[in-house]
C-alpha cells in the first residue's frame, strides 16, 4: 500500500465481482479523486464508468450518522442492549430458529466471519442468509455436487487465453466491464479467439460476438445437453481424463443423446439449426474453451441443473484445470465469494464446511470453543422472508442490502416487514425501502471508511482500506454484531480487537484440521500481524501454509469429492414459464450498466444517470405495434404479484413475445417501477435461488 502521492490508498472497488483495484485520494475541498490501481491483477488501472464515479456516490447528505430507536435518535449503549436484549428474548420464548440475519454481499469477509460466528457457533441456528442467494446460489449448488466443493477452478487469464469465449445468460460487457474489456483486448492481440454469447436478448455483449444465439428462456440445459452429445459425436470426449478422474460419464450421455437431434434441439432452445450447428462444431472442436456463466443461468427454476449441463460438458472434454480452459462462474457483488468462504449462506458453515456433515461440525465446534453449533440447514433468502410473514421469524437483522426492493414478490417482504415484531436495519443511508420498517436502525461504515477484505470472482482476495474518517456515530458491521454478541453473553468468541484480528481466525480455521481436505485453504495468512494485513496485496487462494501458491484448481484432477472423482449428472431441461392467455408475455430482468442494485449510491450521480434516466420496459416493435403502443409510451407491466408503470423502449433486441426491464428502480426514485414486485417467488429446488429472468407477464399501454 505504498504509493508516491501522499494521502493516496490502494483499495478495492465495491460494485462487482471483477473487483478492481482502486487508488483514492481525498483533496483538501473534501473531494476524493479516483483513479483505476495500476498494479491490482483485475483491472491493471481500468475502471469502468460505475468505479470512475465512486467519488460522486459517497452519499454524505443522506447518512445514516446515529443509531435510531423507533425512528429517534438513541446512543450505541441503548441501540445495542436493545437488540441483544429482543434477540434473548426471542431465542428464550421461540427457540434459536426464530431469530435471523440476512447480510449481504456488500459487506466485507470480516463482518461476515462475525455474523456467520454469531448465528451458527453461540446462537445455535444457521438462518443466516444473504443477498448473494440471489446471485449465485445456482453456481455453489452445481459446483458442490459435482466437484465436491465451491470450487470456480479458472482465472481471469483462462478468458483471455481461451480459443473459444462462451458467456452463457451473461452480459459481460455491462455487468462485468473492466473483465469485458480484458476479453475484447485479447480478442485484438489474438484475432483467432472466437466470441460465442448465449441470451435471449441482443446485448452489449451480443453485438460484439462472433455468434449470437438468442436463446429462449431457460433453454440452456436443453441446449447444453445438445452440446455434449454433440462432443461425443465429434469423438471429442476425452476418455482417458474421463476414465482416470470423473464418475457418471454414461448417465449424462444417455440423458444427452436425445438432444442429439438439431430439429429437437431447435425446439427445445428456441434457436435456429443453422446457429446451433455452428455452435456445436465450435464447442465440440475447440480445446481451450472457456464456459462463463452468471445470472441468466443461476437465477432459473432450473438454475443448478443448468449449471450441471455446463460442467458436464467440461468435464467430458477434459477442458478444466489448465490453461485457456473450463466453467467460470461470475459473480455479480464485491464480496459474494467471500461470503461463501466464511459461510454466509444458510445451507454452508465455514470456511466451506458443509452443514449437516458431522465431521465438519466438530471441527467448527473445537476450533470455536462453540456452545452450539448448528447442525442442520436455516432458511434460505425467500423461505426466510415467508418465515418471518408467517410467524416462524419473530427477529430479523438485516444487514446491508434493501429486500423490499432486491427480493422476488417484493410487496410480500415489505408486508412480511410490517407484521414482524422485531426488525434491525444496518445500513449506511437513510432512505431506502425497508428502513421505514425498522424497530432499530444502526448507522454502519461505508466504503471508503470501512477495513478489511472481499474475494472477486477469480478468488482473489483483496483489502478494502479505509481512508475517510467514519461519520457520526458510523461503525463497521463486524463491530455491530460483536457488541451484541457480548450483550448476549457469548463475550469469549467476540474479543476481536480489529478487522486484522478477524481475519487471522478466519484464515487459521480454513486451515485446522484440512490437510487437503478442503478447497479453501489461507493458511499462509493466519500469522499476518497488523502491519502485514494493511499492507496485504492482492492474493488468489488456496495459499496452504507452507505449500508453493497455486493459481488453478484441479490441474491434478483430484476433486473433493469422497472418491475424489468429479461427478457427472443427468439432467433434465426445467419445463417452461406457464404462460397464459391473461400472461402472455415472458419477462425478463436484469441490470444496465451504470447502476448498481437498488441506486442507493449509484442513483445519486447525475453522470451515471445520464446513461438510462428511468425505468423502461424493452418491447419488441411487432408487439408494440399489435397493442398500439408508440416508442416513448408509458406502459403498464404486470404479474400475478404487482405492477409497474414503464416508459416503452420499442427494439429488436427482445424476442416477440419477452420483455426486458431493469429492477434497479426503487420507491426512492421511482415508486411505481420496482420491478421485483413483479416477480414470482419461483426457486430453484436445489439452489433456492428465485427464477428472476422469466415471470409470465402481461402488457398495455397506459
Ligand atoms: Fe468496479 Fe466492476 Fe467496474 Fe471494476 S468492473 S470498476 S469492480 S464495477
Amino acid at each position: 500500500n505504498t504509493l508516491a502521492t501522499p494521502g493516496a490508498t490502494r483499495t478495492t472497488c465495491p460494485y462487482c465481482g471483477v473487483g478492481c483495484g482502486v487508488v483514492a485520494t481525498p483533496r483538501p475541498d473534501g473531494t476524493v479523486a479516483i483513479a483505476g490501481d495500476e498494479t491490482h491483477p483485475a483491472n491493471f488501472g481500468r475502471l469502468c464508468s460505475k468505479g470512475s464515479a465512486l467519488a460522486e456516490t459517497l452519499v454524505p447528505d443522506r447518512r445514516l450518522l446515529h443509531p435510531q430507536i423507533g425512528g429517534e435518535r438513541a446512543s450505541w449503549d441503548a441501540a445495542l442492549d436493545t437488540v441483544a436484549a429482543r434477540f434473548a428474548e426471542t431465542i428464550r420464548d421461540h427457540g434459536p430458529d426464530s431469530v435471523a440475519l440476512y447480510v449481504s454481499g456488500q459487506i466485507l469477509t470480516e463482518d461476515y466471519y462475525v455474523a456467520n460466528k454469531l448465528m451458527k457457533g453461540f446462537v445455535g441456528s444457521a438462518n443466516i442468509d444473504t443477498n448473494s442467494r440471489l446471485c449465485m446460489a445456482s453456481s455453489v449448488a452445481g459446483h458442490k455436487r459435482t466437484f465436491g466443493s465451491d470450487t470456480v477452478p479458472g482465472t481471469y487469464e483462462d478468458l483471455e487465453e481461451a480459443d473459444l469465449l462462451v458467456l452463457v445468460g451473461s452480459n459481460l460487457a455491462w455487468c462485468h466491464p473492466v473483465l469485458f474489456q480484458r476479453v475484447q483486448a485479447a480478442r485484438a492481440r489474438r484475432p483467432q479467439m472466437r466470441l460465442v454469447v448465449i441470451d435471449p436478448r441482443e446485448t452489449a455483449s451480443a453485438r460484439e460476438a462472433d455468434l449470437h444465439l438468442p436463446i429462449r428462456a431457460d433453454g440452456d440445459t436443453a441446449l447444453f445437453l445438445g452440446a455434449l452429445a454433440a462432443i461425443e459425436a465429434a469423438g471429442a470426449i476425452d476418455r482417458a481424463y474421463t476414465q482416470a478422474h470423473t464418475e457418471g460419464l454414461d448417465a449424462a450421455l444417455e440423458a444427452a443423446r436425445p438432444f442429439a437431434d438439431l430439429d429437437r434441439l431447435a425446439e427445445a432452445t428456441g434457436l435456429d439449426t443453422d446457429k446451433l450447428a455452428a455452435f456445436l462444431d465450435l464447442y465440440a472442436h475447440t480445446d481451450k474453451t472457456v464456459t462463463v456463466y452468471s445470472q441468466g443461468v443461476n437465477q432459473s427454476a432450473g438454475g443448478t441443473d443448468k449449471v450441471s449441463a455446463i460442467l458436464n460438458c467440461h468435464l467430458a472434454t477434459g477442458r478444466i484445470g489448465k490453461s485457456g480452459t473450463g466453467p467460470f462462474s461470475v459473480t455479480g457483488q464485491p464480496n459474494a465469494m467471500g461470503g461463501r468462504e466464511v459461510g454466509g449462506l444458510a445451507n454452508q458453515l465455514a470456511a466451506h464446511m458443509d452443514l449437516g456433515n458431522l465431521a465438519h461440525a466438530d471441527v467448527v465446534r473445537r476450533f470455536w470453543n462453540a456452545p452450539s453449533v448448528a447442525q442442520t440447514p436455516g432458511l434460505k433468502a425467500v423461505d426466510l422472508f415467508q418465515a418471518v410473514a408467517d410467524g416462524r421469524v419473530r427477529a430479523l437483522w438485516i444487514m446491508g442490502t434493501n429486500p423490499v426492493d432486491s427480493l422476488p414478490q417484493a410487496d410480500g417482504v415489505a408486508e412480511a416487514l410490517r407484521r414482524c415484531p422485531f426488525v434491525v436495519v444496518s445500513d449506511v443511508v437513510t432512505d431506502t425501502d425497508t428502513m421505514p420498517f425498522a424497530h432499530v436502525a444502526l448507522p454502519s461504515a461505508a466504503w471508503g471508511e470501512k477495513d478489511g477484505t472481499v474475494t472477486n470472482s477469480e478468488r482473489r482476495i483483496s483489502r478494502q482500506r479505509g481512508y475517510l474518517a467514519l461519520p457520526g456515530d458510523a461503525r463497521p458491521d463486524w463491530w455491530q454484531i460483536q457488541e451484541i454478541a457480548k450483550r448476549m453473553g457469548f463475550a469469549k468468541g467476540f474479543d476481536f480487537a480489529n478487522a486484522a484480528a478477524i481475519f487471522r481466525e478466519h484464515a487459521a480455521l480454513s486451515a485446522f484440521e484440512n490437510e487437503g481436505t478442503r478447497d479453501f485453504d489461507i493458511g499462509a495468512l493466519k500469522t499476518l500481524d497488523d502491519a502485514a494485513y494493511e499492507a496485504l496485496a492482492p492474493v488468489q487462494w488456496p495459499m496452504p501454509a507452507g505449500a508453493a501458491p497455486t493459481t488453478r484448481f484441479f490441474a491434478d484432477g483430484r476433486f473433493f469429492t469422497p472418491s475424489g472423482r468429479a461427478k457427472l449428472l443427468a439432467v433434465a431441461p426445467a419445463e417452461a414459464p406457464a404462460l397464459t392467455a391473461e400472461r402472455p408475455f415472458v419477462l425478463n430482468t436484469g441490470r444496465i450498466r451504470d447502476q448498481w442494485h437498488t441506486m442507493t449510491r449509484t442513483g445519486r450521480s447525475p453522470r451515471l444517470s445520464a446513461h438510462l434516466a428511468e425505468p423502461f420496459c424493452e418491447i419488441h416493435p411487432a408487439d408494440a405495434e399489435r397493442l398500439g403502443i408508440a416508442e416513448a409510451d408509458l406502459v403498464s407491466l404486470s404479474t400475478d404479484h404487482g405492477g409497474a408503470t414503464l416508459r416503452a423502449l420499442l427494439t429488436p433486441r427482445v424476442a416477440p413475445g419477452t420483455l426486458f426491464a431493469p429492477m434497479h428502480w426503487t420507491g426512492q426514485f421511482s415508486g411505481a417501477a420496482r420491478v421485483n414486485a413483479l416477480v414470482p417467488a419461483r426457486t430453484d429446488p436445489i439452489s433456492g435461488q428465485p427464477a428472476s429472468k422469466a415471470a409470465p407477464a402481461a402488457l398495455r399501454r397506459v
